[in-house]
């Protein structure tokens, strides 16, 4: 006999566990099946994010910035490290501790509500059946199934990962030396983020873009700021790059690529290819459940996470849409507390965008180039951090916030910063959003003195030409 849930969730990351908790809060009888193993090859909660994705990226990027400020910016603070010196086992021990350490918080979660944890890979079947196969193999009799089985590195053909010179994310937060000299493929989050981590290392790093637009999903302000920042730490990112093949040899791999001169050749140590994330579906489900993918092999689902079949539902990275934890979080939410009769929606239009490399850049809504494309009139405030003080007395006054206001309501239609702390930044903004905030609410709020978040304030008065730590262009009166 199969024992009996009200919902059973496939897949452990943020997507799945927050819907898990979140329907056994609700009081539902709720089992979360879950195949991913950690380096010992023993069962672990909180997936791709938790074990190989955001958390240690976070933990290896915190502890390189604390190397860099105390190596390069120590000086102009009045501090100087006579033996400063780099121990890449403890910073990889520190990694490890912080994600072992929310990895069994979430299965305190899941015991203290309730949730049943059954470690192994499940499958959807006719009939609401989830078969799990591996060491605690059985069927379980669902009422409601949630897919969220996450996304994995995409393989190229040109540079196959081999898990030594060639390899994904997941390897590159858990590299046992630093590398001379690191190659990147695909100047997109990842990329800039470990590529991030290996510099301030002490790595040469060399980054091989296919695309002539730097950080096409960012605005175009943004990103050319970024990419001056970025090129000023040593970054060597190279645009409309089309690797083309590579070569692993005995302690390189040569990378053969096309760009607008023509053919080149580099030599690095490591090579990483972080060219995007592929959702899983293999072995998801079987055919004859009738589930339907959608052309780029995603899970097809609706606004509110419904697929094709009655009572299935998937959300996080096996869905469209960003590929990011706390949008997986939110879905998952929402198909919790619909199982459970209410009406919770997902505002898409507000997903926080953020890239934790140095500068952090981070948005909300919509891009100066999208507001143009779609011929909507907005407004702009602009505000560089030169001009804030705790940013100066970080010693990390470059960079700006933006914002885009529509110019007949005035309400903010997108946030956009490049600088210190802008992913907490960020924040304020989505939050006002949320409200439907006017770019004049934002500006008769009070902030605190001094702080980055001032910023944000002056860029809002900025929208009416009445910033006040900016010499702007004097408007009539406003
Ligand atoms: P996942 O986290 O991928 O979890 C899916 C889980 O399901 C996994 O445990 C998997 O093993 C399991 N599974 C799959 N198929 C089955 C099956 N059939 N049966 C049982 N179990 C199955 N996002 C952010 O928002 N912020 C960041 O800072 C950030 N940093 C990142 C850094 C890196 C290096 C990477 C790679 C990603 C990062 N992301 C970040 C993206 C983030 O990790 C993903 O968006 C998020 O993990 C997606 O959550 P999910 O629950 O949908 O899937
Ligand atoms: P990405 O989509 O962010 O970037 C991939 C980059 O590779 C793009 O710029 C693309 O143009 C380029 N590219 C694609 N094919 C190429 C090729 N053949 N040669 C050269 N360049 C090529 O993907 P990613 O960086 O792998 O990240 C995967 C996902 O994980 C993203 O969706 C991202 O949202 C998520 N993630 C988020 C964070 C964060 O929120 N801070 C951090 C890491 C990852």
């Amino acid at each position: 006999m199969s024992e009996r849930f009200d919902v059973v969730v496939i897949g452990a990351g943020p997507a799945g566990y927050t819907a898990a908790i979140r329907a056994a809060q609700l009081g539902l009888k709720v089992a979360c099946v879950d195949d991913w193993r950690d380096t010992q090859g023993g069962p672990v909660l909180g997936g791709t994010c938790l074990n190989a994705g955001c958390i240690p990226s976070k933990a290896l990027l915190e502890t390189s910035e604390l190397y860099l400020l105390a190596r390069d910016h120590g000086p102009a603070h009045g501090l100087r490290f006579k033996e400063l010196s780099l121990d890449l086992t403890a910073m990889m021990a520190h990694k490890d501790k912080v994600v072992s350490e929310l990895t069994r918080g979430i299965a305190t979660l899941f015991k203290a509500n309730g949730v049943t944890w059954i470690p192994g890979h499940g499958k959807l079947l006719a009939k609401n059946i989830v078969e799990v196969s591996g060491q605690s193999a059985q069927q379980l009799q669902a009422e409601h199934v949630i897919l969220a089985s996450g996304s994995t590195p995409v393989n190229l053909k040109s540079a196959p990962f081999d898990g030594q010179r060639i390899v994904d994310s997941q390897s590159a937060l858990a590299f046992k030396d630093v590398p001379q000299r690191l190659g990147v493929i695909g100047a997109g989050v990842v990329g800039l983020e470990l590529g991030s981590v290996w510099r301030r290392l002490g790595a040469e790093v060399v980054l091989l873009e296919a695309q002539e637009n730097f950080l096409s999903m960012a605005d175009e302000q943004v990103a050319r700021e970024a990419l001056k920042q970025f090129t000023a730490e040593g970054l060597d990112i190279r645009l409309g790059a089309r690797v083309l093949h590579s070569q692993v040899e005995k302690n390189a791999v040569t990378v053969r690529y096309q760009d607008k001169d023509g053919e080149n050749e580099e030599s690095v140590e490591r090579l990483i290819v972080a060219v995007g994330r592929r959702p899983n579906t293999d072995g998801l489900f079987a055919a004859e459940t009738g589930l339907l993918l959608d052309e780029w092999g995603f899970v097809h689902v609706d606004e509110h996470c419904r697929t094709n079949l009655p009572n299935i539902y998937a959300v996080g990275d096996v869905v469209r849409g960003p590929m990011l934890a706390h949008k997986g979080m939110d879905e998952g939410v929402m198909v919790a507390e619909r199982i459970a009769g209410h009406s919770t929606t997902v505002n898409y239009d507000l997903v926080p965008s953020v890239i934790y490399t140095q500068p952090e850049i981070a948005w909300v809504g919509k891009t100066e180039q999208t507001l143009k494309s779609t011929g909507e009139s907005y407004r702009a405030g602009v505000f560089p951090f030169a001009a804030n003080g705790r940013a100066k007395a970080m010693g990390e006054a470059s960079g700006f916030v933006k914002i885009l206001a529509d110019a007949r309501t005035d309400r903010v239609r997108g946030v956009h910063m490049v600088g210190p702390v802008c992913s907490e930044l960020i924040a304020a903004a989505g939050l006002a959003m949320s409200f439907g905030a006017s770019s004049e609410d934002i500006m008769l709020t009070m902030f605190a003195h001094p702080t980055l978040s001032e910023a944000f304030h002056e860029s809002a008065l900025a929208v009416a030409g009445r910033a006040i730590h900016l010499a702007q262009p004097r408007h009539p009166k406003t």
